[in-house]
């Protein structure tokens, strides 16, 4: 009978302890975003066996660009052939899964030892959980409304030299955007044009040439040096003439876009292309949701190591964190961080558990044996007495 209850005992408190010390969740890890970001992460993680599920809303930044440079072994990649081939790859390791789906909320939850675990839950309503999250769900680039502009944007009209600066080298080049960044746009871009007109649509106000006298005081200076006009006109709409799609030399890897910045008093002036300065926000409401500490409008991630939030167990990579980087190159460092940190992070995780319930067992083993040992001693002590009766 004693002996039946003690073993009875030790599966059960074993098995609790065993089964409550790490949350037990459909994923180890899950990633919110497909872009480069993601892909490294749920590579990383799936390459030391971790079960990752990456989420995808087919929301990428570089979408509308022809294709990718400056990403070393893929300049001149298309990003959706890039995406695609990092797919084909991850997909040999049987604990990546990629879902195709939007996660529309990501709640904290608590398991009965009080160790926090998420649930996610995607737009049609399916849940999973996991225990940590790494958020790379990237910026969107906040377009004014001028009639053409949107449609130009990533073909001829971009928002980085790196990008698709050297594509379009030594043809008549436009900055589109406020005043007070026209000098760092110049700065930029002035190895690659000598050709540059800043159209600044109305922005070159009393308060932002002081703004931009803040940063730059010889600033009028500068732009003489590199023989830069302001053109400081309202742009009503910026038309497109010829499309560098169909325009281009595929030695020398030129495009030639032509376009025409028409203006509210009826003049226009032609451009080839146009470097522009516009703000960004984040694509996804998820980690104001999950109350991550912002910086600005990034994720902060600068206070804290390996791509950590402010949110424990909550990564951000790529765009969306403020590592002040966005590129693909960045996207993928980031990711690939954050996939060696929360895989070590939940290594600790597991090895403290694993010690814990070392010294549990061992502890309740103890007691086990100190307690049957001492029923049968009183047992035999009984016997002993009945005998000598
Ligand atoms: C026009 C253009 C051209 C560019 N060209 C270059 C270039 O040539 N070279 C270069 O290095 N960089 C380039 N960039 C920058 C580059 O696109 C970004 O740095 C890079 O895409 C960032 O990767 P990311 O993974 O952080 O974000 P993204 O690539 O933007 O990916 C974000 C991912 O998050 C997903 N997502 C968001 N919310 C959710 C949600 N709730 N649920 C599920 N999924 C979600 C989206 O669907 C997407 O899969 C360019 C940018 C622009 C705008």
């Amino acid at each position: 009978m004693a002996r039946k209850s003690l073993l009875y005992t030790l599966f059960t408190t074993l098995t609790l302890a065993l089964s409550s010390s790490i949350p037990q969740t459909d994923y180890d890890v899950i990633v919110v975003g497909g872009g480069p970001s993601g892909l490294s992460a749920l590579s990383s993680l799936a390459r030391v066996r971790r079960r990752t599920a990456m989420f995808d809303s087919g929301e990428y930044r570089n979408a509308p660009t022809r294709e990718m440079h400056d990403v070393i072994g893929n300049d001149g990649t298309p990003p959706a052939q890039f995406r695609a081939l990092a797919r084909t790859q991850i997909s040999k390791y049987d604990t990546a899964t990629i879902i195709d789906n939007k996660i529309s909320s990501i709640s904290p939850l608590t398991d009965p030892n009080n160790t926090t675990y998420f649930q996610a839950t995607t737009t049609n309503g399916t849940t999973y959980t996991s225990r940590k999250i790494i958020l790379g769900t990237g910026l969107i680039d906040l377009i004014p409304d001028v009639p053409g502009l949107r449609e130009a944007w990533g073909q001829g009209i971009w928002w980085c030299p790196w990008c698709d600066g050297w594509e379009h080298r030594d043809e008549p080049l436009g900055i589109l955007g406020s005043l007070p960044d026209v000098v760092g746009s110049v700065l930029e871009t002035h190895t690659l044009y000598s050709d540059i007109i800043a159209f600044t649509n109305g922005t070159a106000t009393p308060a932002n040439q002081l703004s931009l006298a803040s940063k730059y005081p010889n600033w009028e200076k500068q732009l003489a040096a590199w023989d830069v006009r302001v053109d400081n006109r309202s742009i009503v709409a910026i038309d497109r003439l010829q499309n560098g799609n169909d325009h281009r030399d595929n030695v020398t890897d030129q495009q030639f876009d032509v376009f025409r910045v028409r203006f509210e008093d009826g003049d226009s002036v032609v451009r080839n292309t146009f470097i522009t300065n516009y703000p960004t926000a984040q694509r996804s409401t998820l980690p104001e949701e999950l109350g991550t500490a912002m910086l600005e409008e990034k994720v902060d991630t600068t206070d804290y190591s390996g791509m950590r939030t402010s949110v424990p167990g909550v990564f951000a990579i790529g765009d969306c964190n403020s590592d002040g980087s966005t590129n693909v190159p960045h996207a993928m460092f980031s990711g690939k961080r954050a996939g060696v940190f929360v895989h070590v992070e939940m290594s600790r995780e597991e090895s403290n558990a694993a010690i814990s319930k070392r010294d549990f067992s061992r502890r309740a083993l103890e007691r086990q044996t100190e307690r049957a040992v001492g029923d049968e001693m009183e047992m035999l002590w009984k016997r002993v007495l009945e005998m000598r009766k």
